[in-house]
């Protein structure tokens, strides 16, 4: 199957179809789809006509843009006018959005066609895809194994040739770890480099929007679509689209890199290996690596599970049985709103709720929401002292390869700790790439975990592509 960058030239050159490339797709997903269950829901239709209309403007002599013909998958938390938007929860039933996210739209401008809405854990809680209303996806490389989670659905896609492409949200982890577990590439942005208009919130201040591929190019060449200032998102920053694609023969000579030695404790030795290799190949390419200090990384999952549980808490209010989906009666309104979220959510997207209710109650709002505000702020002072001396940082995605199914669903702490490497970019609001990095003892895909300050993507995908490059 081939990437993105490659479907998009053949196809706006006029030698492939996107017709043609889209039924190579959705006879992948007819192929493995009943195993995987990657998809809420497959688009094939309305795929068929997308992509017939990009091989009209090709005919034509019009140019349909930089991702002409690119099979997309969109993680269903991402609306889509009129189309079934989930977020893998009863509560949403039967809703169609009204419009469209901006990320969704601008993809269309760019000539993608969307394949379907993927598979995610319930309104992006949770690190393996377990609690979907809809039952599990499976990792592509062994369905034994979870593909990670929340965005597993899109990693699963990608990794099993379903789309070229596919998009995903990052709030502690959920495109990073996913992709590290399915051999593919994630990436989460700089906050407020890509709409979120349209996104349906977990933890606003945390939530970034990013693309899966199959390589870094490929990546590349999805984020430069998806960036740029949006007025319908009051948090997106003014800073226009990064130039990506033409960096990243650029190498990494000279660039200063520092492994994160607080987010290698602990994680497992296959890991640890794969980790010191990618070290190993950035230093051979001319980059000069050696180990950083980020001392309040060790604090970043439990200030996070208190603000994304308390933002999660507020967030979820909306979901009524009044202005979206389910509703289940009640003698009054009060029961109506009890009778609805106690049929509409699962279990971990109710704990969450009542975790961050607490967290935010008058006596505990400053021994809890406070003090994980003043955690985040120390992170963003150790990391701005980091980059006072690194251009970039490394470390794991993931302290493991994937785990088998059911494997940690008894004990949410240790699913919380999936998360550990990830958690604080999304505390500082910086981007981070995770890039597929050889396997594990168990021969699963492992991923390594890229780090820049705020805008530095460029940098970022540069050494990326070095590293990539490495394994070639
Ligand atoms: N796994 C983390 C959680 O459950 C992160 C989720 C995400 O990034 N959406 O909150």
């Amino acid at each position: 199957m081939t990437g993105a960058v490659d479907i998009a030239r053949a196809v706006r050159a006029g030698s492939r179809t996107a017709r043609d490339v889209l039924e190579e797709h959705l006879a992948a997903i007819d192929g493995r789809e009943g195993e995987l269950h990657a998809f809420n829901l497959v688009l094939a239709e309305e795929a068929r006509a997308g992509a017939d209309e990009v091989d009209r403007r090709v005919a034509a002599g019009e140019d349909p843009g930089p991702l002409a013909g690119v099979p997309v998958a969109l993680k269903d938390n991402l609306c889509t006018r009129g189309i079934p938007t989930t977020c893998s929860s009863r509560i949403l039933d039967g809703w169609r959005p009204p419009y469209d996210a901006t990320v969704v739209t601008r993809l269309r401008e760019a000539g993608a066609v969307v394949v379907g809405k993927t598979n995610m854990d319930e309104f992006a809680m949770g690190s393996s895809t377990e609690n979907s209303a809809f039952g599990p996806t499976r990792n592509p490389h062994d369905p034994s194994r979870v593909p990670g989670g929340s965005s597993g659905g899109s990693a699963a896609a990608v990794a099993a040739g379903f789309a070229a492409l596919a998009l995903g949200s990052d709030t502690g982890g959920s495109i990073r770890q996913p992709a590290a577990f399915c051999g593919v590439v994630g990436v989460k942005p700089t906050y407020g480099l890509v709409s979120r208009y349209g996104l349906v919130a977990f933890a606003s201040s945390l939530d970034q929007i990013g693309p899966f591929a199959g390589n870094v190019a490929d990546a590349a060449l999805a984020l430069e679509a998806l960036a740029g200032h949006d007025r319908a998102d009051s948090t997106s920053i003014l800073e226009a689209a990064p130039s990506l694609s033409g960096v990243l023969d650029r190498g990494v000579e000279g660039l200063r890199i520092g492994v994160i030695r607080e987010l290698v404790d602990g994680i497992d030795p296959d890991v640890g290996t794969r980790l010191s290799e990618a070290a190993g190949a950035l230093e051979a390419a001319g980059a000069k690596v050696d180990e950083a200090s980020v001392p309040a990384t060790t604090l970043g999952l439990s200030a996070y599970y208190v603000l994304a549980t308390a933002e999660a808490s507020s967030n979820l209010a909306r979901y009524d049985g009044v202005r979206y989906g389910l509703r289940v009666d009640g003698d009054d309104i009060t029961a109506m709103y009890g009778a609805t979220r106690s049929a509409g959510f699962g279990a971990e997207v109710k704990r969450r709720i009542m975790l961050g209710t607490y967290a935010l109650s008058a006596g505990y709002y400053d021994a809890y929401y406070g003090q994980a505000q003043r955690v985040r702020t120390l992170m963003i002072r150790d990391f701005d002292a980091a980059y006072a001396s690194y251009d970039l940082l490394l470390a794991p995605t993931t302290p493991t390869t994937a785990f088998e199914l059911g494997a940690k669903t008894a004990d949410p702490l240790s699913m919380y700790l999936s998360d550990v490497c990830t958690i604080p970019s999304n505390l500082v609001g910086h981007p981070a790439i995770s890039v597929p990095y050889g396997r594990g003892d168990d021969g699963l895909p492992i991923g390594v975990q890229l780090l820049a300050p705020a805008l530095g993507e460029a940098t970022m995908f540069r050494a990326a592509a070095a590293l990539e490059r490495s394994l070639a």
